[in-house]
């Protein structure tokens, strides 16, 4: 890795503006395992001057780059009674990265490479996902779910969804880039593969349920699978951890109503979290959201 390089490594584990998953994409890229990324940079009033330091440093070590217009991004400020409120905290700009010494000069080329990265089987898997009739044939609405999840905890490191647990080709990519992160930024391989263990009250926010309208082709908002056997909950933090309220997506057989409280021990490691719930404590009903656009 050059000297610039090593800079951009080092700049992506200090901002503030990239979460673990976009750090990750950025060093994985900034030493060279990756020909080309796409990461989000947040700004708030905290981290102002990060664009301009972003930037200076991808001009530095000439890394082409598309800049995103700025986007807002919102967070959980409060639970309070049934209300879950979030606010506008800052913007977000998107960067699509490209690898200089390859020269790619344009996004076509880019969008190739994107896929060219990724391994054939879990493309052909990707496309074959996107069709009713396979979807209905191979999975139920758990076993639907349960692989996303597996998939993620056996390969975190990687950006597409993998064909499956087995699949070999992912499997190569997900040492490589272990090796990659552990040689070239040992501190945020350290924070993002520690294990982080948190006891708190979590409330059942919305189910996951895929529609058939996100299904290549068809233009119907029925459920893929209409029986249930399982359910994918969204589950929030009640309270903050770490400065932020959490989502984590829980995978479980049992069906648990809306606004449910409930006392959780949460592992969290990569980007994912696994949830032990304890016995409800209480239900509170009309959860809903409450969206209030203030520009910071
Ligand atoms: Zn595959």
């Amino acid at each position: 890795m050059d000297k610039q390089r090593k800079r951009l490594v080092e700049f992506a584990q200090a901002a503030k503006g990239f979460d673990g998953y976009n750090m990750l994409k950025l060093i994985l890229f900034a030493a060279g395992a990756k020909p080309a990324t796409f990461v989000q940079l947040k700004i708030s009033p905290e981290n102002l001057d990060e664009k301009a330091h972003f930037e200076k440093h991808l001009k530095a070590g000439r890394v082409p780059f598309l800049v995103s217009r700025p986007k807002a991004y919102e967070e959980i400020v409060a639970i309070k009674g049934n209300a879950v409120k979030w606010r506008i905290l800052g913007t977000w700009f998107g960067y699509d990265l490209f690898d200089g010494n390859r020269s790619f000069d344009n996004f076509r080329k880019y969008l190739a490479l994107v896929l060219y990265d990724y391994p054939a089987c879990c493309i052909t898997h990707y496309i074959k996902e996107h069709d009713l009739k396979f979807l209905r044939k191979n999975y139920t609405h758990y076993a639907y779910y349960k692989h996303l999840h597996s998939v993620e905890r056996k390969y975190p490191l990687v950006m597409h969804t993998p064909c499956s647990t087995k699949c070999r080709a992912t499997g190569r990519m997900n040492a490589e880039y272990a090796r990659t992160i552990r040689n070239s930024a040992p501190k945020f391989w350290k924070s993002f593969t520690n294990v982080k263990k948190q006891k708190a009250d979590v409330i059942v926010g919305s189910e996951s349920e895929l529609l058939q309208d996100v299904v290549y082709n068809i233009r119907s908002t029925a459920p893929v699978f209409p029986a249930k056997d399982g359910h994918e909950y969204n589950l929030i933090t009640m309270k903050p951890i770490a400065g932020h309220y959490y989502m984590i997506s829980h995978l479980t057989k049992k069906s648990i109503e809306k606004g449910t409280v409930l006392p959780a021990a949460i592992n969290m490691k990569f980007d994912y979290a696994d949830v032990k719930l304890g016995k409800p404590k209480k239900v509170i009903k009309n959860l809903h959201h409450e969206r209030k656009f203030v520009i910071p």
